[in-house]
């Protein structure tokens, strides 16, 4: 058993982990080192926070600090002495480890572009990372009549939504030519820019920018055709790249990120990295749900109660979260290769639906604009089940009939085994032994279960399930 565990990063995944820990019987202590001035958040809903829709209470994760379990604050750990078992922080203090965790999550990258020095950026340049950047974008907000986003990524838009909502004149410039390349297909990108356009953000597509001008009035950014766009507040949303630096000069094995095994071991058995900055066969993941998966597994292994637990990966699914917008992405939609392939676009409505089909499996979908066969769509990938004989159901969401319905349309016929939550992986079966055990309520079912506690867009499904058991219970009683 292990007595003494560091985790680096108080992060989605090392607070996480941190929780699991706590959860698990045993005698250990555990210190959390958080480089963050805040206690731990929910990254995931700073795009909301940037709405005004929520406020930063909000966005605090309920992530227990509890008995046993040292966290601290505004600590970065600046190196770590793989032969003492001990870890330095920025002011001095050696901190032993029996076992370490690295859980440093990734930074945002700011482009080499003249005018942008990554170490002191301009007031009005803000990466898209932190609750710290939030508060930038915020206070440049404030008072500003318009904004340019570099990058028009799922994060991208998100900002970009967000910043329009609060009225914001928005422009998205993006260097190739649709939107969210990695997962949509051109003629989704297209249809998604139109419905932005309709919401007031304009966008610019297949111009790389190639400088920065900033001052205390505002910013300019240079395109490569020539132009010049002017704004009083620059976004930054060119991607993210692994946190390996304490990893790489401690030593580790790193490729794109710190290299794990099924159980997460680094190349040193007694450290352990999971997240954002870890890679684990060959690939980076870059989101919560496998993070949080990472996290049980981990705990699993370090306290003994299943030294054989494995990570397995599952399949991925992308939603964007702007208000106004339904998009759902999974699997290699946009690829081509053998198999079925269906389409129907109605950009006029906004709506676009893309579905791959091999040997009778769902392997990507995108779906766009408001589909009430989402659920489904999602469900049939995660769990690689037969799609139904009538695919014009799947994607133009007409009524199911047969073998499968849509969540939102009847819980009673939504299998055990689906899966509602997909950022903490709770099935709808986790979700009804939660009321049966006493939870009434959807924050007690949340509570009880963690489902809605990542992105929170599956809060309408569980609220979905909860009133359903409480009119069958209600059925029950009066006969
Ligand atoms: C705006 C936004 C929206 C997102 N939306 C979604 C979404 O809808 N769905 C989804 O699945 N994912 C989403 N993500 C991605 C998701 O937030 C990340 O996958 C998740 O946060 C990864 O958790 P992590 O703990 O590995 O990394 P992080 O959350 O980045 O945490 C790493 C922590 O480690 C700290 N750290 C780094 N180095 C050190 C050091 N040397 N010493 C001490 N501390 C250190 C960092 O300061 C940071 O606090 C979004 C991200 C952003 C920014």
């Amino acid at each position: 058993m292990t007595a003494r565990v560091v985790i680096v990063g108080n992060g989605m995944a090392g607070a996480r982990l941190a929780a699991e820990l706590h959860a698990r019987e045993g005698d250990r202590k555990v210190t959390v080192l958080g480089a963050e001035p805040h206690r731990a958040y929910n990254r995931i809903m700073l795009s909301t926070l940037l709405t005004g829709r929520i406020a930063e209470p909000d966005v605090e994760l309920t992530e227990a600090a509890g008995h046993g379990i040292d966290m601290r604050t505004g600590v970065p750990v600046t190196a770590v002495d793989r032969s003492a078992r001990e870890v330095r922080t920025g002011d001095g203090e050696r901190i032993s480890y029996d076992h370490l965790v690295l859980a440093t999550g990734a930074r945002a990258v700011v482009p080499p572009l003249p005018g942008l020095d990554p170490t002191d950026l301009p007031q009005r340049v803000v990466p898209f990372r932190t609750l710290d950047d939030c508060r930038r974008i915020l206070a440049v907000a404030d008072g500003a009549r318009s904004a340019i986003v570099l990058g028009g990524g799922l994060l991208g838009l998100e900002a970009a939504r967000g910043l329009a909502t609060r009225g914001l004149a928005t422009t998205v410039v993006h260097h190739t030519g649709h939107l969210m390349e990695r997962q949509l297909d051109p003629a989704a990108g297209a249809v998604l820019a139109g419905t932005l356009a309709r919401l007031g953000v304009t966008i610019q597509l297949a111009v790389p920018a190639t400088g920065v001008v900033a001052d205390d009035t505002g910013v300019r950014l240079d395109l490569a055709d020539g132009r010049s766009l002017h704004a009083d507040l620059l976004v930054l949303s060119c991607g993210v790249r692994p946190d390996t630096a304490l990893a790489q000069a401690a030593g580790l094995t790193v490729r794109r990120g710190v290299v794990v095994d099924d159980r997460l071991r680094t190349s040193d058995r007694s450290v352990s990295a999971l997240g954002d900055c870890a890679e684990h066969d060959g690939a980076l993941t870059g989101l919560v749900a496998p993070a949080w998966a990472q996290a049980r597994v981990l705990a699993d292994v370090l306290t003994g109660i299943d030294p054989l637990a494995r990570y397995r990966p599952r399949p991925v699914v992308t939603r964007l979260k702007a208000a106004g917008i339904d998009l759902a992405a999974m699997g290699d939609a946009a690829g081509g290769g053998p198999g079925e392939e269906l389409t129907f676009a109605d950009p006029a409505r906004g709506t676009y639906a893309r579905l791959r089909i091999h040997d009778e499996r769902l392997i990507g979908a995108i779906l766009l604009g408001d589909n009430p066969a989402v659920g489904t769509v999602i469900q049939l990938f995660d769990r690689g089940h037969p799609v139904p004989a009538d695919r014009r159901a799947l994607l133009l969401g007409r009524a199911l009939g047969g073998a499968v319905a849509a969540p939102s349309a009847s819980p009673a016929l939504m299998p055990d085994a689906a899966v509602v939550c997909q950022c903490n992986t709770v099935t709808k079966g986790a979700l009804v032994r939660c009321w049966r055990s006493g939870a009434r309520t959807v924050d007690a079912v949340v509570a009880g279960t963690r489902a809605g506690t990542g992105c929170g867009g599956c809060r309408d499904a569980v609220g979905g399930i909860v009133d359903w058991l409480s009119e069958a219970e209600s059925v029950e009683v009066t006969r």
